[in-house]
């Protein structure tokens, strides 16, 4: 199937993304890496009058760190964040992330703000970011806003962008001393979208944790800060019992075609377990 008709625009500035976007309302889409949005277009789940292709604003890109913070620009594609030393060290659950996401040509193209825009419950980014306790730079007419991105997924794939405003950056801390991370999923095919997944983060010393982020996706509208289970874990071993009732306090997953709920908790409880091996395991 081919799309149907629309108008595209290289856009050469933000002020001009930002005119579109004001000019056009919902009946423009900005374009990043393309992987959701064009098959979107080709199935005609999708059709909006105009394309406004943001690839090439340099105020998008890059990767810097400045006082402790990294700023991550919405338009680095998952493969730059793949290979990055920068990502590696400073925020290596990023890093931990990319080979669940897709296929290589795929995350050539693919972009983290493509990603945290889209609010796919089912992708690793935004659990990411809500597990590095991350803050989502936008940019609208109005100048630059953080939001937590605690706060920024809202629900399925709705997000706390408002009309007229891009996502143009992430921005997560560098680890302190003794923090770790770390992420496992169930796909029934390498590079499928999740069953179910978890990404975590915590302070380790001498095999026992602290400051717990536990954060499921594929389970439910958006990433699921798992509250009950996170305390659970801190400073003891892994009570399983326990653990299974914290998990159903923490979570309200709904079947869906690749699994009934009784599964994805189950499986939330097998992943909960392998995240705490990997916390514990080899210092990063
Ligand atoms: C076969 C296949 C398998 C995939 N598997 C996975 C997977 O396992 N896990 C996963 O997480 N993803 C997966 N993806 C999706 C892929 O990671 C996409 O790259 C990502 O979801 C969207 O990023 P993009 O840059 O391609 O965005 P685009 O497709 O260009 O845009 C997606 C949406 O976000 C909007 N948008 C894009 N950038 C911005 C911005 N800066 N500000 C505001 N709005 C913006 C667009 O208007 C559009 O609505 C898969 C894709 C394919 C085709």
């Amino acid at each position: 199937m081919k799309p149907a008709p629309f108008a595209y625009v290289k856009a050469a500035s933000l002020d001009q993304v930002f005119d579109l976007l004001t000019r056009h309302g919902d009946e423009a889409r900005v374009l990043a890496g393309g992987q959701s949005l064009i098959p979107t277009l080709n199935l005609r789940l999708s059709a909006p009058a105009v394309l406004i292709d943001i690839n090439g604003l340099d105020a998008l890109g890059g990767i810097a760190l400045e006082d402790g913070t990294l700023r991550i620009g919405a338009l680095t594609r998952q493969r730059t964040i793949e290979q990055s030393t920068e990502i590696a060290r400073h925020c290596p659950l990023l890093k931990l992330a990319m080979p669940y996401i897709a296929h290589p040509a795929i995350r050539n193209r693919g972009t983290i703000g493509g990603s945290i825009a889209l609010a796919d419950p089912a992708a690793e980014l935004p659990a990411c970011a809500v597990a590095l306790g991350a803050q989502i730079e936008v940019r609208g007419r109005d100048g630059p806003r953080t939001v937590d991105a605690t706060e920024f997924f809202r629900g399925l794939y709705e997000t706390d962008l408002r009309p007229g405003e891009v996502v143009s950056g992430v921005l997560v801390r560098k680890p302190e001393p003794g923090q770790r991370s770390a992420l496992a999923e169930f796909a029934r095919r390498h590079g499928d979208y999740a069953m179910i997944g978890l990404a975590a983060r915590a302070r380790v010393e001498r095999a026992t944790l602290s400051d717990v982020r536990l954060v499921f996706f594929g389970v439910g509208a958006k990433p699921v800060l798992a509250r009950a289970a996170g305390a659970l874990l801190e400073g003891r071993a892994i009570d399983r019992a326990a653990l299974r009732a914290a998990l159903a306090e923490d979570l309200d997953p709904s079947a869906d075609l690749q699994a009934s709920a009784a599964t994805k908790l189950h499986l939330a409880g097998v992943l909960t377990t392998r995240i705490v091996d990997q916390l514990v395991g080899a210092p990063q």
